[in-house]
């Protein structure tokens, strides 16, 4: 493997809230290349975070754009192509599409391919035992006249927390460190008591970080730092205020110092961003995401690469 040409990319299957029409969910898959997309067919590794119930159509769509088609198989999502999943939380918008992976991939392993493992399902252990335990296991708990279990259907590993051994912590090709740290997003009696997880991925080689904040409220306290330090930050916003809203507003993120602003591009919006009072997220941020465009994360590449860097 060419250390100098290792590049990581991601890219947004959407860029939607919960609840968008025009946009599908705010799900991204992460891809890292040893060498570089435009050299190779398909990446050397990948990573969905989150995979909502707008997930399996957008994945469907993406599949045919250039650059895309290891995730085809016979005109269909070869849901094997794609190695790993990490569950920020469990709101539908991040989990909707997992019962269809988890069902999709056994049936390649069973009457396609046997050689085909399971993937690898990440998420802190809170998350873990909310998605079977309340989500999956009515859909997923019976398999063939038996009763079964996640680990049935994936590779199970559990971030952080007393036995996992982990630190929270999981690596894409030893270079791409990936750390969970706690949002602030739905709350039960205080801060940070519903399991609710953002991302900071760093790039061990050069020293770069990118943070994706998953969902959270507007949180300065825990953000700010990462942020600081960061060449690219994905931040969730909600547009429009709303009473005991459970993201950061577009309002309150305008407070934020403009160094740090310049690098923050926004996702998981509502329907009608193109209205002419949004245009302060052009002018104040580095933007809206784009649905279904790659962009370089970090890595040097036979290309000038820079943030927001599309491939
Ligand atoms: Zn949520």
């Amino acid at each position: 493997m060419n250390g100098e040409l290792i590049v990581l990319t991601l890219t947004f299957l959407g860029v939607g809230s919960a609840f968008a029409k025009r946009n599908y969910q705010s799900n991204a898959l992460v891809e890292a290349w040893s060498e570089s997309p435009e050299r190779q067919d398909a990446p050397d590794d990948n990573l969905l975070i989150d995979f909502g119930s707008t997930g399996p159509l957008a994945l469907y769509q993406l599949k045919d754009l250039a650059g895309f088609s290891y995730l085809v198989r016979n005109g269909a999502i070869y849901y094997p192509a794609i190695r790993r999943v990490f569950i920020t939380h469990v709101h539908q918008d991040h989990i909707g599409g997992i019962e269809e992976f988890a069902i999709l991939n056994r049936r390649s392993r069973l009457y396609q391919d046997s050689s085909v493992e399971k993937p690898l399902l990440l998420g802190a252990p809170g998350v873990l035992d909310l998605l079977w335990e309340n989500c999956l296991k009515g859909g997923l708990g019976v398999m063939a006249n038996r009763r079964v279990a996640l680990d049935d259907y994936f590779r199970v590993v559990r971030l952080g927390g007393a036995s996992a051994g982990n630190d929270g912590k999981f690596t894409l090709l030893d270079r791409y460190e990936l750390s969970i740290f706690p949002t602030d997003h739905v709350r039960l009696n205080e801060k940070y008591d519903w399991p609710s997880y953002g991302l900071v991925i760093h790039d061990l080689q050069s020293g770069e970080s990118v943070v994706y904040s998953g969902d959270t409220r507007f949180d300065p306290e825990s953000l700010i730092p990462k942020a600081e330090h960061a060449r690219l930050i994905f931040h969730d916003v909600q547009l429009e205020p709303e009473p005991d809203s459970v993201h950061a507003l577009l309002g309150e993120l305008r407070t934020w110092p403009e160094p740090i602003r310049r690098k923050m591009v926004l996702y998981h919006f509502s329907d009608g961003w193109e209205d002419p009072k949004y245009r302060v997220v052009k002018a104040e941020f580095a933007g809206f995401a784009f649905p279904q465009r790659r962009v370089v994360l970090f890595g040097s590449s036979p290309h000038p690469s820079g943030p927001n860097r599309v491939v």
